[in-house]
């Protein structure tokens, strides 16, 4: 940020009076702008033993796998923002969403809340945001072109809890050096 967004007039990098941490301050207009970490909200949906995923048709990582997942808008409840992101990715609906996990990325100040589902009447499609949906026993996922790190660690977990009859509520940090190791490094 170099501008103030308030009145337009260059912004200092520095701590501001009673705070610890350097932020964006507006010495003109005394705004102070905050930046907080973004939620992504997404859904892992499930036929049986198989999850749905869709290839990218956008920007980053264009043509590589992913769950149904978005940035969470303002005045919308988190599970709200997951099952909006899995009706626009894949034209689909969850019956009975469930909590799946909670994934820090702080290297890059996301959250990812995960929900899981059983897809309503087996029924899907390709949203606009997508080259194709397709559904993924494990032994089929493209596990070497899926588009981030997080989601290689959600689905590992979801099939893990698959095979053990479980449905845990994960939580997990995914580092910058899972990043690193990940084929397609931002
Ligand atoms: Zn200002």
């Amino acid at each position: 940020m170099n501008f103030c967004g308030q009145c337009g007039k260059p912004v200092n990098f520095k701590i501001p009076a009673g705070d610890n941490r350097k932020r964006h301050v507006c010495d003109h207009c005394d705004t102070i702008h905050y930046q907080n970490p973004r939620v992504i909200s997404g859904c892992i949906p499930t036929v049986d033993d198989r999850v749905l995923l869709c290839r990218r048709a956008i920007e980053p990582r264009y043509g590589m796998w992913t769950l149904p997942a978005g940035f969470l808008e303002n005045g919308e409840t988190v599970l709200q923002g997951a099952l909006r992101e899995c009706r626009e990715e894949a034209l689909a609906t969850l019956n009975e969403p469930k909590l799946s996990g909670i994934y820090d990325i702080p290297h890059i100040n996301q959250v990812y809340i995960l929900y899981r589902g059983a897809l309503q009447n087996e029924d899907f499609g390709t949203g606009e945001e997508s080259l194709e949906a397709r559904l993924f026993s494990e032994t089929d996922i493209p596990w070497a072109a899926l588009a981030f790190p997080v989601i290689t660690t959600a689905l590992k977990h979801h099939f893990a809890d698959l095979k053990q009859g479980l449905s845990t509520v994960h939580t997990d940090i995914i580092t910058s050096r899972l990043y690193s190791l990940h084929k397609t490094t931002d």
